[in-house]
């Protein structure tokens, strides 16, 4: 027996049949303490709580049975293979093992009797069971019929169903003499009709036999809502607490700068949409605190987020600090520096570049000038916080393009610009829209603004989807395009993850289009080439000297050439949603009419096919990423793995985004009236240090 005093918070070593081998063991399904064992779900459930009649059996089903051996022998069907017929006065069946040794095939005496869980399938001779689990019984001793379905648990090398069945019990049992606290306040539970804590934890490992198995497996049974519920709840309370944190952090007020903004604004060649106006107005307001800000700009692809951010900086820069401006890509990178350029030159102030492909010398330089502070703007990728760059009074940070950091980067960004105590301000711009859902999960420890409206003028890119076999029509519609002016992007094929078949892809393309296309000048860009190659690839096209750019995905995000109006995606059923919307939103940025052609491979499958008539019947992003969410999961559409968005346990934010909006009311409730409630809840889930806190 455990020791009467181990309770949920102690080391799994207190568990009987739990040494250190096994507890290491057991790490790798993060299992540390007793209460872990209790959030550790099963995948499935085995129905071990009635015994089938053998003449009753159907084949694909799994079930518990008994039975009296009637014959066994080994046969050779090229292999080795041990038959069991058993039977119990109602029908009989054959249990084929491929592995077993003497010993069993000596325990299967005729007359023996057995109870076996399997399932059962045809076979040559009827039905059979191929290795099943068995155990022999003794004269009167009955099959061990549970009074609850049976759990099948996420394994690990090492670790039996069997014992992971042991130790839950144990667990189980723990927690009947410990009752866990309830954290959900009784309203909150009310209202959303969620059971309490040990209730959801007991029903969910050993269900009762009439249990909707359904649901359970779907993760949609109120128990597991329940636990869903209050895991989300924690990670959402813990960014907050972290934006708290961040707010009482001092930062660089920055007031001044009116009338160089104002200025900057009427000399653009457009005028300022509303939803552009409304969300640098809120900047401004953000840069006039004494705390650093923490905002995300969402906006559609196309929606101008750009100048937003040179406004921004603009008025960092007016008030005598640094701003310093990084993009995911060298290609985007450049590109902001050159209209960073263009838009502040007139204005005296010549930004810095940083970039990881830089010569010694350019770097030497730049990072002279950040240091001693005559740089007042930087433009950059990563390279802009690497070890070795230090800023003279860096004050505002903004990340275009965002959708690769988790909330750990976004914390160690900051960190990197701290000085003397003092915060930057910070302004994230995200690539890909969000669903509100997903972005009070991923997003939380953010204040958010969103662009949701797009330039006057804009018409709706149209797109249709086109089997390959009919490519010669799409090459007749981009000869048609170009000669009449326009401009064409034709989006190669992302084989695998693998850059270097991604770039023959392209160059097998390119040498097509121009041998089909002799009469248009096309360009080649990929990511293999050298930045300054791609750079003047791209650049050539903005220019126009450039007809047609062939190109791999890394044109996806924020390139921008407004004369071009076709956009051709090949092999468009490999992709994400949002990627290819991102890919389309490179089109449609000028007044005139813009196509976009999804090239496929046929025959579609069921998903693909509902994935390319979502991008035929929405130009709206936000739409298109609900979509993404609803048919692909969370991690693809913020990008696998980075998204951002923590490990959950239970919860899974594409199925259970439907709980956020009761979620966030319920964290401002605990955090206003019941903090201490708060770090508990922080606490069971995530653990003794606030991982959000810390990098
Ligand atoms: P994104 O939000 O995708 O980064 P960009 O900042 O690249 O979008 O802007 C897309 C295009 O829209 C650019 O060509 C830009 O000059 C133009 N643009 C931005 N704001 C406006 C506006 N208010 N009116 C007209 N065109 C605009
Ligand atoms: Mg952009």
């Amino acid at each position: 027996m455990q020791s009467s005093d181990s309770n949920l918070a102690s080391p799994l070593t207190v568990l009987n049949g739990v040494g250190p081998a096994l507890a290491k063991k057991l790490e790798r399904l993060n299992l540390y303490r007793v209460e872990d064992l209790l959030f550790l779900l099963p995948l499935r459930y085995e129905d071990r709580t009635q015994l089938v009649k053998i003449g009753a059996l159907q084949p694909g089903s799994r079930c518990l049975i008994t039975g009296e051996v009637l014959l066994a022998e080994t046969v050779y069907r090229g292999r080795r293979n041990l038959l069991v017929r058993i039977g119990d006065g109602t029908g009989q069946v054959t249990l084929r093992f491929f592995h077993f040794s003497r010993q069993q095939v000596a325990q299967f005496q005729a007359g023996v009797r057995l109870t076996c869980f399997g399932e059962a399938r045809k076979g040559p001779s009827g039905l059979e069971m191929i290795h099943p689990e068995y155990r022999i019984l003794r004269e009167n001793q009955d099959a061990a019929i549970s009074d609850s379905l049976t759990a099948i648990y996420p394994s690990t090398e090492g670790v039996q169903q069997g014992r992971l069945r042991n130790l839950t019990d144990q667990a189980l049992r723990i927690m009947q003499a410990h009752t866990p606290e309830e954290l959900l306040p009784a309203d909150v539970r009310g209202q959303l009709g969620l059971p309490e804590l040990a209730h959801a934890v007991e029903y969910l490992h050993r269900p009762p036999a009439d249990a909707d198995v359904e649901s359970m497996v779907a993760g949609k049974h109120p128990c597991q809502q329940r636990l869903a519920f209050e895991e989300l709840l924690a990670h959402y309370i813990s960014l907050r607490r972290l934006r708290a944190l961040a707010r009482v952090e001092s930062a660089p007020s920055l007031t001044g700068g009116a009338d160089e903004v104002c200025k900057f604004v009427e000399a653009l060649p457009y005028s300022l949409t509303r939803a552009q106006q409304r969300v640098v107005d809120e900047i401004i307001a953000d840069l006039a605190e004494p705390h650093p800000m923490m905002r995300l700009i969402q906006g559609d692809v196309g929606s101008g987020k750009t100048v937003v951010a040179a406004i921004a900086c603009l008025k960092a820069i007016s008030c005598g600090v640094q701003a310093a401006i990084m993009a995911p890509t060298e290609l985007l990178a450049e590109q902001h520096w050159r209209s960073f350029s263009d838009w502040f030159r007139p204005l005296g102030i010549e930004p810095a570049w940083l970039s990881g492909s830089q010569r010694t010398a350019a770097r030497r330089e730049a990072l002279e000038s950040i240091e001693g502070g005559s740089a007042s703007l930087v433009v950059g990728t990563h390279a802009l916080f690497q070890e070795g760059v230090r800023f003279h009074d860096l004050a505002l940070v903004v990340i275009d393009e965002q959708h690769r950091f988790g909330v750990h980067q976004r914390v160690a960004l900051r960190e990197k610009g701290v000085a003397e105590g003092r915060y930057p301000h910070q302004l994230v711009m995200t690539a890909t829209p969000i669903p509100r859902t997903l972005a009070m999960a991923a997003y939380a420890d953010l204040d958010t603004s969103v662009i949701d409206e797009l330039p006057p003028g804009r018409r709706p890119v149209s797109t249709v989807a086109v089997p390959e076999t009919r490519r010669d029509e799409v090459i007749a519609r981009v000869r048609d395009a170009c000669s009449s002016g326009q401009q064409a992007y034709w989006v190669c094929p992302l084989i695998e993850e693998s850059e270097v078949l991604d770039f023959e892809a392209a160059e097998a393309s390119y040498a097509m289009l121009t041998e089909a296309l002799p009469e248009l000048r096309v360009g080649l860009v990929h990511g293999r080439m050298r930045p300054a190659e791609k750079e003047r690839g791209m650049q050539a096209f903005k220019d126009g000297l450039i007809q047609l750019l062939v190109a791999t995905t890394v044109i996806e995000v924020g390139v921008d050439v407004p004369n071009a109006s076709l956009m051709i995606i090949e092999n468009a059923e490999r992709m994400g949603l949002s990627q290819l919307h991102q890919l389309r939103g490179r089109v449609g940025r000028g007044a005139i009419q813009s196509h976009c052609v999804l090239l496929y491979k046929p025959p579609l499958g069921q998903l693909a096919r509902s994935r390319l008539a979502v991008l035929r019947d929405t130009n709206d992003g936000f739409v298109v990423a609900q979509r993404d969410l609803e048919l692909r999961g969370p991690g693809e559409l913020l990008g696998t793995r980075q998204t951002g968005l923590p490990d959950y346990r239970i919860a899974d934010i594409g199925r259970d985004a439907d709980l956020m909006p009761g979620v966030q009311v319920a964290a401002e409730s605990i955090m206003r009236g019941s903090p201490d409630r708060g770090d508990a809840i922080v606490r069971r889930w995530l653990g003794d240090a606030n991982r959000y806190g810390k990098v």
